[in-house]
This record gives C-alpha cells, sequence and structure tokens, in this order.
C-alpha cells in the first residue's frame, strides 16, 4: 500500500487509524447489518453516532451547556451569509480583514447590512495579523468578525480582540481543535469539517444560545440556526457519513490526549519546519514571524521555475500537494492534526536534499 503524505490545504490527510476503522465497519456497523451511509438518519444506531460525536467534541473543546453544537451543510462559506442572516439584528458588524476567506465573508455580509472594516492586512499581501485597537470597534456592533488561522497566507491569531459586550464570531475552518481555545470567548464559531476534522460535506457550528432566535420571515428555513438548534441538527437529513468520519477523528483525538496534547505536537511540527526555514539559504517563509500559523506554512525560493521543480520532484518522493494557493505563488505544507510528525521530518530532509543539490 502506497500512502504518501498529503500536504493538501483541504480536502486533507485524515488518520490513518479513522481510515482503517471506517474500512472495518463498512458493510457493518456495530452488528447493524448496514453501512452508515444506508442508516436511517432517525434510526437508533444513527442517534448513538451523531450523540457521541456531538458529546466528544463538547469534551474536546470545553464547550459550555449554553452553548448549542450543530453539524449543517454548505460549507464554511454558507455560514459567511448565515452568520449576517441571523445575528445581524441592529444592521452593523465589525469585520477584520486578515485574506481572501475575511474578504468573502465581508462581501456576503455587506448583502445584509452595514460592515465595517476595522483592520486590514491587504497592504502588504496579508502576511501578518493586523493590531487591533479596541477603540476603532463599533460599540454597536451586532458581532465582530476573524479568520482564526488563514489557510492561504499561513497567518493566525495568538491573541483574540478585546470585544467587550460585542460578541466574538470566528471562521475556525483551518485550525479547530489544533489549539486550546477559550469557547466562552466567542458568540459564534464555525468550521468546515475537510481540514481538520473530517470530509467535506459538514460544517460545524457551535453557537451561544442566546445569539439563537427567531429571524426575519423571509430567511430560508434551512438557513436559520434556530431551526437547526431546535431539531439537534435532524431537521432534514444532515451528511450522515461526514459526520461518523468526524465523530471517529474526535475519539481518536480524544485517545491522544485532547487538544492540549495536539497543540503540543502541533508546535513541535511547525518547529522543525519554521526553524528549517529560518536557517535556509534557499527557501524563505513567508509570514510576519510572531503570526506564522501552526496549519498552513507557507514558502518560497523566490525563482519561480526552482519553485515549480521543487513541486516535482517532492511529488516523486511521495509528498504531495505542496504547490502554493494559486493567488500567493510558492510552495505551502498544510500540515493538519492528521499530518504525522514523520511526514514534516521526511519534508525537511528533502528541502535539504534539494537545496545542497542546487546550491547556487
Ligand atoms: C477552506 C476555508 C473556507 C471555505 O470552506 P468551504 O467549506 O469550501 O466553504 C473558509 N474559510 C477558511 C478559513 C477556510 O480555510
Amino acid at each position: 500500500m502506497n500512502r504518501v503524505y498529503n500536504f493538501s490545504a483541504g480536502p486533507s490527510v485524515l488518520p490513518e487509524e479513522v481510515l482503517e476503522t471506517a474500512r472495518d465497519e463498512m458493510l457493518n456497523w456495530h452488528g447493524s447489518g448496514m453501512s452508515v451511509m444506508e442508516m436511517s438518519h432517525r434510526s437508533k444506531w444513527y442517534d448513538e453516532i451523531i450523540k457521541k460525536a456531538e458529546t466528544d467534541l463538547r469534551d474536546l473543546m470545553n464547550i459550555p451547556s449554553n452553548y448549542k453544537v450543530l453539524f449543517l451543510q454548505g460549507g464554511a462559506w454558507t455560514q459567511f451569509a448565515m452568520v449576517p442572516m441571523n445575528l445581524m439584528k441592529k444592521g452593523k458588524a465589525d469585520y477584520v480583514n486578515t485574506g481572501s476567506w475575511s474578504k468573502k465573508a465581508i462581501s456576503e455580509a455587506r448583502k445584509y447590512g452595514k460592515v465595517n472594516v476595522v483592520a486590514s492586512s491587504e497592504d502588504a499581501g496579508f502576511t501578518y495579523i493586523p493590531e487591533l485597537n479596541p477603540e476603532t470597534f463599533s460599540r454597536d456592533a451586532d458581532y465582530f468578525y476573524i479568520t482564526t488561522n488563514n489557510t492561504i497566507y499561513g497567518t493566525r491569531y495568538t491573541k483574540l480582540p478585546e470585544t467587550g459586550n460585542v460578541s466574538l464570531v470566528a471562521d475556525m475552518s483551518s485550525n479547530i481543535l489544533s489549539e486550546v481555545y477559550d469557547v466562552t470567548k466567542f458568540g459564534l464559531i464555525f468550521a468546515g469539517a475537510q481540514k481538520n476534522m473530517g470530509p467535506a460535506g459538514v460544517t460545524v457550528v457551535i453557537i451561544r444560545e442566546d445569539l439563537i432566535s427567531d429571524v426575519q420571515p423571509e430567511v430560508p428555513t434551512m438557513l436559520q440556526y434556530k431551526v437547526h438548534a431546535e431539531n439537534s441538527s435532524l431537521f432534514n437529513t444532515p451528511p450522515c457519513y461526514s459526520i461518523y468520519i468526524c465523530g471517529l477523528v474526535f475519539e481518536w483525538l480524544k485517545k491522544l490526549g485532547g487538544v492540549p496534547a495536539m497543540q503540543k505536537i502541533n508546535e513541535e511540527k511547525a518547529a522543525i519546519l519554521y526553524d528549517f526555514l529560518d536557517n535556509s539559504k534557499m527557501f524563505k517563509g513567508t509570514v510576519r514571524k510572531e503570526d506564522r500559523s501552526l496549519m498552513n506554512v507557507p514558502f518560497v525560493t523566490g525563482d519561480k521555475d526552482l519553485d515549480a521543480r521543487f513541486v516535482k520532484e517532492a511529488e516523486q518522493k511521495g509528498l504531495v500537494n505542496l504547490k502554493g494557493h494559486r493567488s500567493v505563488g510558492g510552495m505551502r505544507a498544510s500540515i493538519y492534526n492528521a499530518m504525522p510528525v514523520e511526514g514534516v521530518k521526511k519534508l525537511v530532509e528533502f528541502m535539504k536534499e534539494f537545496e545542497a543539490k542546487n546550491r547556487i
């Protein structure tokens, strides 16, 4: 069996153990005589699966009981619209522009109300997290929006903005469960599953109960948090199989020691790569040091042809999907929770080899 080290930004690598369990349970889940794919979402078996997934996620993130956990569809993109549709009661929100995903969220929100962009790092190609000055925040905003980890540029917040009584909303798609967060600091957290939780198809929303309320009647039923909250994510058919795999990933993470243990491993993994980048004469990281992501590591040689050759030769060594996002160029190694330390070590080994062979 030839498994590669997959550095894809998403959909991305899953723990091998999880895939093996899914394989073993594929035809007959726990004596049910059927695959999870074939089960009614109203069956007692599926009830067990979705409840376990929720309980384990609550344990992992220490989610208080006054928060609902929702398993929705439509990806993070749908949340760009659902957030303003449900939360913009006064018609005003603050956003921080830290890159492409923030920008998309901002333009969706503008369809529903006034958006105040309090800070941006666009002036330097989103290579840093801008300084936030609470004096520029709108005191009467419905919420304050950030993207905790910027998948394309490889930046992340190392401290959260102090928003006072205004609820903090976070797109955590690419770093949920990778480091410890205090959920009580947020009003709403959302994340598409396909980076750090499971297969594409399910989007997790963690929302404080007081933010769940009736909305304008013209908001489509499927886009109302209240509907999903009242029906425990089973209003209509949920993405059953994706939720099941997320559940297996949560179990895997718990066995490993939970998020604090995972964070430690992630810090180790990222340090291996960043230390090499800081000392290399050929490869350079592109992000301001203090804002570096633990999950997505972009780097360049400064020479497009050399970049392309690196990506190609890495692929021949089983180190795949290292090409940078089309808007940034160069390379990007996504080293999510499921990327083993060995994968990062192999990558650095190959970078050393490549540098030695191509010394200018
Ligand atoms: C991948 C990603 C998205 C888009 O997710 P979809 O599920 O494709 O809608 C949004 N935000 C961030 C931070 C991402 O990494």
